[in-house]
């Protein structure tokens, strides 16, 4: 496993671009409590109670446990439609869009 490094201790959050998802599920194996498929076929995150967010670039917090298996989620997806972003700039530091 990778080491996750530069977060900073800063809250985060996850969305996904379900444009470019191609269904294949990774991410839900990977961090199951924060990504799932739904019967459309595209992966989306999960807010409170489990409900999956269908709304365009919906976002959800990042559990610092789960840091990892997100991060991984976003270097591993075919789609390269996985971001994490800092809640306090909405700066992209994981994903396609990060520096
Ligand atoms: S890993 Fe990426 S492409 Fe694959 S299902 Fe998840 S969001 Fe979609």
């Amino acid at each position: 496993m990778q080491q996750v490094t530069g977060v900073g201790g800063e809250a985060l959050e996850v969305w996904i671009d379900q444009d470019l998802c191609t269904g294949d599920g990774i991410c839900a194996q990977y961090a199951p409590e924060v990504f799932e498929l739904d019967i459309d076929g595209l992966a989306y995150v999960k807010g409170a109670d489990e409900e999956l967010l269908q709304e365009p670039g919906a976002t959800v917090p990042v559990p610092l446990p789960l840091l990892v298996d997100v991060v991984d989620s976003a270097r591993e997806c075919p789609g390269d439609c996985i971001h994490v972003r800092r809640v306090s700039d909405s700066v992209e530091v994981y994903g396609p869009d990060a520096e």
